[in-house]
């Protein structure tokens, strides 16, 4: 499906983010990803680059679609930073393809905000005022709902 997207390899290579910025994304999208399927959201999630993007930014992939805006190279230097801006990118791209609110606060049922609060990535509900729901990863253990 996306095999057009590795003809180029001069693009490829001058896109190429730094390989540990690259790797620290990663591994925040593997802790949003812990969120994502204690959502119930199944599918492909993968952090790719664009070869129609000339700047580099990496994106989040869900189901094949990118959404939204990259993640402009350099993004990762402080990982909680690199956190709230994958789950940010995630969250969009799933909600575009899935048509669903997705995270939700079990207790006022609005959509959820990636936020940094005091140096760590949580989401954040602003319903009756602003409250943290979860550290980001951490959304399935305080059981929110499913739907
Ligand atoms: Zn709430």
């Amino acid at each position: 499906m996306h095999s057009d997207e590795l003809e180029d390899p001069s693009l490829m290579a001058q896109s190429d983010p730094d390989p540990g910025l690259w790797a620290r994304l990663e591994h925040a999208l593997a802790i949003v990803e812990r969120d994502v399927r204690a959502g119930g959201i199944t599918g492909p999630l993968a952090l790719t680059v664009q070869s129609w993007d000339p700047t580099g930014s990496a994106w989040v992939e869900f189901r094949g679609v990118c959404h939204g805006n990259g993640l402009r190279p350099g993004a990762g230097h402080d990982p909680p930073a690199a956190l709230v801006q994958v789950a940010d990118a995630a969250q969009e791209t799933i909600m575009e393809v899935t048509w669903t609110v997705w995270p939700v606060c079990d207790v006022h049922d609005l959509g959820l905000h990636a936020e940094l609060d005091h140096g760590t990535a949580v989401w954040r509900c602003t319903g009756n005022g602003t409250h943290t729901v979860a550290p980001i990863g951490e959304l399935g253990q305080r059981g929110v709902h499913q739907r």
